[in-house]
This record gives C-alpha cells, sequence and structure tokens, in this order.
C-alpha cells in the first residue's frame, strides 16, 4: 500500500520545528524530499511521533495538514495514522487555533474552590469558550493537578521562546498577565507539611530542586551507590524484603514486579516512569517531581540497574511544564556529571533516560495505554495478558512504576529493607503521599506512615475551614469513591481500605463541605469518564453514556420511571462495564456513582 499525501506543504517554521526532533531532512539522489516507505521505520522512530507533534503544536498552535504530511513523510508513518494520533490527544488541534489557549480547570476541586469566577472573567476578558478572538481562546479543562492552589489555569502557549504557564491559584490578574506575556514569578512554597517524619518528601521545599551538588549534600545518590555496591539480585531482595507495593492504585509487589523483569531472557529490557498523574485531585508526584527531581532520576536508574535495562523514559503528563523543566535540567546535569549514560557512577553500567510528555489523555495512565502513547500510537489500552513485565515498550520486558513507587526505592535502599518494613502496618509498609484538597485550612501533600488515622490526616492539613463541617470526602480519586464524615477512623492502609470496601487510588482526599451540591460533583465526575472513554470497548463507550444521561435525568426530575428505576439501571451499568470493560477506567467509572448511591444515600434522602 502507498502513502497518500495530500498536496499540503509545510512552512518552513513547521519544518524547522519537526526537524528539531527529528533530525535535518536529507534529500534523495533526485533532490527530491526523500519519502521513507510506509512502516519501514524503526519502532524506535515511530516513538518519535509524539514528541513531532508537540513541536508542531507548540511552534504554530495547531497541526496543519502540511505540518502533518511531513512529519508522516519524515516517520514513514500513513498520513492517516498520524491524523488518527493528533486527533487522540487534548493538547493538539488539527484545527487552526489562536497560539494563546486559555485552559480553565472546572473539575471537583477547583469548581468548589472559584473556578467559575475565573471562567466568568474569562468571558469577560476572551469572550464565549471555543471562540477565538485576537489571538486568544479559552476552554474548560478537567483536573490540571494543581488542587492544593486550586482554582488552576494552563495557558497554552505557542511559538518560539514561549513556554506553557500553569496558574494557580489563577486570579483574573494573574491570567491577563500570562497573556501579556509578562514574567510571572508565582511559585509559592510547596505545601507538605512539617518536616518531622518526611522521608519521600524529606527535601522538597529545603534543596535548591536545580542543583545536582545540593540533592548530594542532602544524601543524593547514597541510594545508587548502596545499590551498585550490593549489586541487581540484593537490590531487589531489599525491594521485596520492605514489602513495598505499588502506589499507583493497583498495589502489586514492586520487588516482584522488579525480579520478574530482570529474569526474562528477552533483550532489551526497559525501565518506564509513569509520571501521567490525571486523576483528578492528584498532585504529589508533581510535587516530588518540581521540588526534588533528581531523586526521581537516581530511583530510576537503580530500577535500570536492577532489571538490567540500558533505557528508561519518563512519561510527564502534558500539563506539568515546571515539572517538566525541573526534570529536564535534572537528566542533563546527571549526564554532565556521569550519574547517566555509558558509565555511570563509573561502576561499569549503561543507563539513559528520556522524558517524553503526554499529551491531555487521562488513560495514558493506564500503563499499556502509555506504552502506545510512548511507541507513537493512540493511547488505547492493551488487552492483558500478556504483561509487561515479559511484552511492554517496543514488545520487550518492561518494569513500569509511578513516581511515588519510584522514590520509595531511594528511601529504602537508604535505612534498609527491616527498618522500612517497621513502618507502616504489615500489610502496607512505608509511607504514603496523600493529596488532601477541597475545604480543609491547608490543602497540600502530606506524607504519613501507612494506616494512620484519616482524621489524623486532616488535623496535619490543618482541619476544616472555620465553620465549615464536613459532608463528604472522596477517597482515591474520580476512580474512588465517597465516604461519609461518620468513616474518619479510616486506617490509610490498603487491607484497612479493602476491608471496608473503599480505596485509596492514587491518594486523593478531596473534602467537601456542606456548601457543595455533590449531585454537580457526580455529573462531572460522569462527564469527565464520559469524556475521557477511548472509546475501544463497547461496555465503556456506551456506560459511561448511559450512565451520564441516567444522572442527568434524575437530577433534573425527568426520569424514566421512577428514581429506583434509574438507580437500578445505574447499578446495571455499573455492573456491565465492572465485569466486560478492558481497562481500569470502565471497570472503576461507576465507582463513584455508586458510593454516593450506597454510602452517602444520596438520591434517598441523604447528602444532596
Ligand atoms: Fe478504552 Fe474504556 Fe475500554 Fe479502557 S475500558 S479500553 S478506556 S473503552
Amino acid at each position: 500500500m502507498d502513502l497518500h499525501f495530500t498536496t499540503d506543504v509545510p512552512t518552513d517554521a513547521e519544518r524547522e520545528a519537526v526537524d528539531a526532533v527529528l533530525g535535518a531532512d536529507v534529500a534523495s539522489k533526485d533532490g527530491l524530499p526523500r519519502v521513507v516507505r510506509q512502516n519501514r521505520g524503526t519502532p524506535e522512530r515511530r516513538s518519535l511521533l509524539l514528541p513531532a507533534l508537540h513541536a508542531l503544536q507548540h511552534r504554530e498552535g495547531w497541526i496543519s495538514p502540511g505540518g502533518l504530511n511531513y512529519i508522516s513523510r519524515r516517520l514513514g508513518v500513513p498520513p492517516a495514522e498520524v491524523f488518527g494520533v493528533a486527533t487522540f490527544y487534548a493538547l493538539f488541534s488539527v484545527e487552526k487555533r489562536p497560539k494563546t489557549v486559555v485552559h480553565v480547570c472546572d473539575d471537583v476541586v477547583c469548581r468548589v474552590n472559584g473556578a467559575t469566577e475565573v471562567a466568568l472573567a474569562c468571558r469577560e476578558s476572551i469572550g464565549p469558550a471555543h471562540e477565538e478572538n485576537e489571538g486568544l481562546m479559552w476552554i474548560k479543562s478537567p483536573c490540571l493537578g494543581l488542587c492544593e492552589r486550586a482554582p488552576a489555569v494552563l495557558v497554552q502557549k505557542a511559538g518560539k521562546g514561549r513556554a506553557n504557564e500553569a496558574l494557580a491559584p489563577a486570579t483574573p490578574e494573574w491570567v491577563r498577565a500570562s497573556l501579556d506575556d509578562q514574567k510571572i514569578d508565582m511559585e509559592p512554597e510547596p505545601a507538605v507539611g512539617p518536616r518531622n517524619g518526611r522521608r519521600l518528601l524529606a527535601r522538597v521545599g529545603v534543596v535548591d530542586p536545580t542543583s545536582l551538588d545540593g540533592y548530594r549534600a542532602l544524601g543524593g545518590y547514597a541510594a545508587l551507590r548502596r545499590a551498585v555496591d550490593i549489586g541487581p539480585a540484593l537490590t531487589i531482595r531489599e525491594i521485596k524484603d520492605a514489602k513495598l507495593l505499588g502506589r499507583g492504585g493497583a498495589a502489586f509487589p514492586t520487588g516482584v514486579k522488579w525480579e520478574a523483569v530482570a529474569q526474562q531472557p528477552a533483550r532489551p529490557h526497559y525501565v518506564v516512569c509513569n509520571a501521567d498523574e490525571s486523576e483528578p485531585g492528584t498532585f504529589k508526584d508533581r510535587v516530588v517531581m518540581e521540588g526534588d527531581p533528581f531523586s526521581l532520576v537516581e530511583a530510576m536508574t537503580i530500577a535500570g540497574f536492577a532489571m538490567a535495562a540500558e533505557k528508561g523514559f519518563i512519561y510527564l503528563r502534558g500539563e506539568y511544564p515546571l515539572a517538566k523543566a525541573r526534570l529536564e535540567n535534572a537528566i542533563a546535569k546527571a549526564h554532565a556529571r556521569g550519574f547517566l549514560g555509558d558509565n555511570v557512577m563509573g561502576a561499569g553500567f549503561r543507563f539513559d533516560l528520556e522524558l517524553r510528555c503526554g499529551a491531555g489523555a487521562y488513560i495514558c495512565g493506564e500503563e499499556t495505554a502509555l506504552f502506545n502513547s510512548l511507541e507513537g500510537r493512540r493511547g488505547e489500552p492493551r488487552s492483558k495478558p500478556p504483561f509487561p513485565v515479559t511484552h511492554g515498550l517496543f514488545g520487550k520486558p518492561t518494569g513500569i512504576n509511578n513516581v511515588e513507587t519510584l522514590v520509595n526505592v531511594n528511601v529504602i535502599l537508604g535505612i534498609g529493607a527491616p527498618a522500612y518494613a517497621a513502618l507502616g502496618t504489615p500489610g502496607s509498609t512505608g509511607t504514603r503521599l496523600f493529596c488532601v484538597s477541597g475545604h480543609v485550612e491547608k490543602p497540600g501533600t502530606y506524607e504519613v506512615e501507612c494506616g494512620t488515622p484519616l482524621s489524623k490526616l486532616l488535623d496535619l492539613a490543618g482541619g476544616m475551614r472555620p465553620g465549615r463541617k464536613i459532608k463528604a470526602i472522596l477517597l482515591g480519586g474520580a476512580a474512588g469513591g465517597f465516604i461519609g464524615p461518620n468513616e474518619l477512623d479510616l486506617p490509610l492502609s490498603f487491607e484497612a481500605a479493602r476491608e471496608r470496601g473503599v480505596t485509596l487510588g492514587s491518594g486523593v482526599v478531596a473534602v467537601f463541605d456542606q456548601s457543595v451540591d455533590l449531585v454537580d460533583t457526580l455529573l462531572r465526575i460522569a462527564r469527565f469518564f464520559r469524556d475521557e472513554s477511548c472509546g475501544q470497548c463497547v461496555p465503556c463507550r456506551v456506560g459511561t453514556v448511559r450512565q451520564e444521561e441516567a444522572l442527568h435525568r434524575i437530577a433534573h426530575k425527568r426520569t424514566l420511571g421512577t428514581v429506583a428505576d434509574e438507580l437500578r439501571l445505574l447499578d446495571e451499568i455499573s455492573q456491565v462495564m465492572k465485569d466486560a470493560s478492558i481497562c481500569g477506567l470502565g471497570q472503576t467509572a461507576a465507582s463513584v456513582v455508586g458510593s454516593a448511591v450506597t454510602r452517602l444515600k444520596l438520591f434517598n434522602g441523604g447528602a444532596a
């Protein structure tokens, strides 16, 4: 099959932007542009598709047909596939758009903390959402991961020398200043609670996150040194003895995963960091990456050493511009000083690390969707098995962990497995990071030993704002569930959560007071899942739509039959999505609704 290009050609600026990612274009012998034959590029080469699309989007503010053709020709990927990938991600546009687009978060935490006022201010100064006005546009966005400083805005800026900017708290004045490209210096002290007892966050707010020397002066790279001293097998033994469970939600034993990858005969092996933190209400990984980026680079290097991988990727969510800058700096400095590269720390092993950015797709937090995205494809989950430990990135054995899980490895190697295992509870060792947001006095990222009661965590966050009372707490994010104010004795451990029928998920603790309309919150979550379903399987694609429709009918008193009939329908939809969806998104898309019905009795005279 041949490639079928339209006649559209790239502008010089588009060509330059793409060449900066793919290297200079080389003409063929006859002087005509060289066409890479379809699908003849290597998988690694195709994996440059997302970076190339980012380059175009960033240069011009959209991906034009000419630019798309150029990428297609350079990578040997059919134009239809490039189009399919470009249209999958919310931060890319194949329609002409202005060079500055304001994304106003209207997700569950921001909408109870001033998002409506920010949206109104944008409407007044720019015009209706989605409409261009004098080179500007604004649109509503799902969670931007800045919930502790809500309300949040991401200003997406195209053009040479410009960079995206995340603003929180986003006042109309800050937004205006950003639109005028004024220099904004609004990085507040990270809200991470008292220093006492912090291990994963020990350096956040203390160290200069841009300084490798500063990092080393505070214990940085001691963990890698120890790993090198004891060797890969004993490093994995330490992780297993520490009983570290993955912090991404699935709670899989990390050491078991690492061992399985290390033992695979197929080569090469890869390690991947899932930094696509997109669960609404989650921001802890961002705080680590912004405040202590070298710790992630070190942990990835240990992972590579232990699993015999020479290459690692950090897949960062596209809405984190500061984390991106900090990680780029950390990786470059680690390279320059021999902490990455051909002979890491002079210890005779090779490890390289690349930062890749997502482009606004929640589903890419699912590990196999993330692999597809890294490989330059639509971020659609794969069926499992096979599992990533045997067939992960590029079909090779891959160890994938999220940021929090990885930085735990530094702590384990620092204090030793027995001391680590003594923290927390027998079934949930160590400490955990929780993203406390909403109507508490001091929203922020808090680190507590596993098993700490929820009430104590809320005390750390200063309790409720004066005069407010808890109406409900969203635990674990949009894929988690609500609990009521009568459940604050909940120990924050995997086993206690399981016993109580809740999940700690990604560590979200969003606290809502009596002023919050929980039906509105449910509708927002239902819309989120409808938007973010990748559409690959019917139960999720249709179920998320039907769920939202039923909730709207209940909310607007237009039920088909009685409310009880609608609740029965919702329950059936939930069951089908849980049983028959391919991935966790569909399997959990009805969890919050179910918890509102059963725990809060939302539609049966309970909290509304
Ligand atoms: Fe896609 Fe939803 Fe199916 Fe997951 S469950 S593969 S998100 S359609």
